[in-house]
């Protein structure tokens, strides 16, 4: 019987050898063992795994073309409901989504989707198969606002319906967390992002960088003077949280985001470039999501010695599981039941160790995860050159104080309606800057949603 097969795992790179590089740590399937693994699938007739894609993505469906050797309509599949397959099928929480749910999962392993997903785009983009149509210009004129998934999403499905799509973007490169904040090893930029990006740029979408909407150009303007008649704001949440600890100002203290940006975005991996970033001989990295892990494993590649301190048990990590056991197979050391209290420096202003306390698991919170309570008289200390905090993210306020007329709530995420209206009359936003930060497929899905209510807008007045 199909489900019998057990699950064909996706080759990788060795863990010994991927420390040592950037490169993609996963290799993905061969065509034979995609077709094997995609035979695995039952072809349910009311698929539970299409109940959890957040795009509903027509899974049974691809997955039996692939079965069936017939790659390029299982592209053509997956086209016509996602925009970035090659990235969600790297990144998605697939262990939470269609996985999560998939009935092979029940008495064996679910049917690897999102490996799947990954070979199926990555065969169609090494075969140069696109499924870009565009209509007829229709002369009208969108603004999005950021370059990730949100945005990416939303000016892809408007420019395929006729729209003059122009994204403005804070950055030099264009791509959002796709490109400065998910490691290479993990999404490889000149490859992956950068060839969704050009798909873009084919439909006719002009990407303006290095423009700070809200310092270059306020949105009053977009719509008063450059004449856009709409504007999508997919601005994500790039303002770290710290922890507001003794210490947090010493040398060698810094965010997961400005870590990854500098590491990713200004190459500070790659020799030949003059943008350096200090990692010094031990890393602590505080927090137990995938910018935790990222920033980890980043560290690690780097040369560094690397020590995850985490406030809860291994079982409440935010992280991807791959992700938790890909930094474990590479030696990251996991302190968990810790929470640092202080941070401490030498006579230079530089760090040098990091207080912490032992916990331990109490009543659930508003998050529904068990609470860390402080053991009394657990103080510690873990020596170490740097301290990077993963603590979460909320949006910038800048584009909010700049803009006559839009509502934020108490997180100052953007407040919209269903369909991504925001309070002012005109322009929409979704993806991070709206939910705080959450994931790829979830800002592309509000971007596309966005994309449909700006149509219906605009065909109505
Ligand atoms: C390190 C890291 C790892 C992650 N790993 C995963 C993962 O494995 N799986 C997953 O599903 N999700 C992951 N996420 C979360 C996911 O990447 C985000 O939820 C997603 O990128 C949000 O998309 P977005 O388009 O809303 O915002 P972003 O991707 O943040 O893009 C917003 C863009 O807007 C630009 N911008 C901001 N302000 C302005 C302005 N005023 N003017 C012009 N441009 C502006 C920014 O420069 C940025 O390019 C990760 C996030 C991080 C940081
Ligand atoms: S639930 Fe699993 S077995 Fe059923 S269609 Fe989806 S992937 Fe295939």
């Amino acid at each position: 019987m199909a489900n019998k097969i057990p699950r064909v795992h996706a080759r990788e790179q060795d863990a010994k050898l991927r420390i040592t590089n950037f490169d993609e740590v996963c290799y993905g399937y061969s065509a034979d063992e995609a077709v094997l693994e995609a035979s695995r699938c039952l072809n349910c007739k009311n698929p539970r795994c299409v109940n959890d894609c957040p795009v509903s993505i027509d899974i049974p469906k691809f997955i039996s073309q692939i079965a069936k050797n017939d790659f390029e309509k299982a592209a053509e599949t997956i086209a016509q409901y996602s925009s970035l397959p090659a990235v969600c099928g790297r990144v998605c929480p697939q262990e939470s989504q269609c996985e999560g749910t998939c009935i092979l999962g029940i008495k064996n392993e679910p049917v690897a989707i999102g490996k799947l997903e990954k070979f199926v785009a990555d065969w169609a983009r090494e075969n140069n198969i696109s499924f870009i149509e565009k209509l007829q210009d229709n002369g009208k004129k969108i603004a999005v606002i950021g370059s990730g998934p949100a945005g990416l999403s939303c000016a892809y499905d408007l420019a395929k319906i006729g729209y003059n799509v122009t994204i403005f973007e804070a950055l030099h490169e264009a791509g959002g967390v796709l490109a400065y904040g998910i490691p290479e090893f993990r999404l490889p930029k000149k490859t992956v992002v950068a060839h969704e990006i050009e798909n873009l740029k084919k439909l006719g979408v002009k990407i303006e960088t290095n423009i700070i909407i809200g310092r270059t150009l306020t949105i009053d303007q977009l719509l008063d003077e450059e004449n856009f008649d709409a504007v999508f704001i997919g601005t994500g949440a790039g303002l770290p949280k710290f922890m507001n600890i003794r210490g947090e100002n010493l040398n060698g203290v810094m965010s997961a985001n400005e870590f990854l940006t500098r590491t990713n975005l200004m190459k500070a991996f790659d020799k030949s470039y003059d943008t350096p970033v200090y990692v010094g001989k031990k890393v602590v990295v505080v927090g137990g999501g995938n910018v935790a892990m990222d920033a980890a494993r980043t560290a690690l590649r780097l040369g560094s010695e690397v020590t995850v301190v985490y406030r809860r048990t291994e079982v409440e990590l935010p992280a991807r599981r791959e992700e938790v056991i890909h930094a474990k197979e590479e030696g990251i050391e996991f302190s968990m039941l810790t929470n640092p209290i202080e941070i401490l420096g030498d006579n230079n202003g530089w760090v040098k160790e990091i207080r912490c306390v032992r916990c331990e698991l109490g009543e659930p919170d508003a998050s529904g995860r068990r609470s860390p309570v402080t053991i009394p008289d657990s103080e510690f200390n873990i020596e170490t050159d740097v301290v990077i905090m993963a603590l979460g993210t909320s949006p910038n306020p800048l584009i909010s104080s700049t803009t006559k007329g839009l509502q934020i709530n108490k997180y100052k995420c953007i407040t919209i309606d269903d369909d991504g209206q925001t309070s002012r009359t005109g322009v929409f936003a979704g993806g991070d800057v709206a939910t705080g930060s959450a994931t790829v497929i979830l800002a592309m899905g509000a971007g596309r949603k966005a994309a449909n209510a700006i149509d219906r807008f605009l065909s109505h007045i």
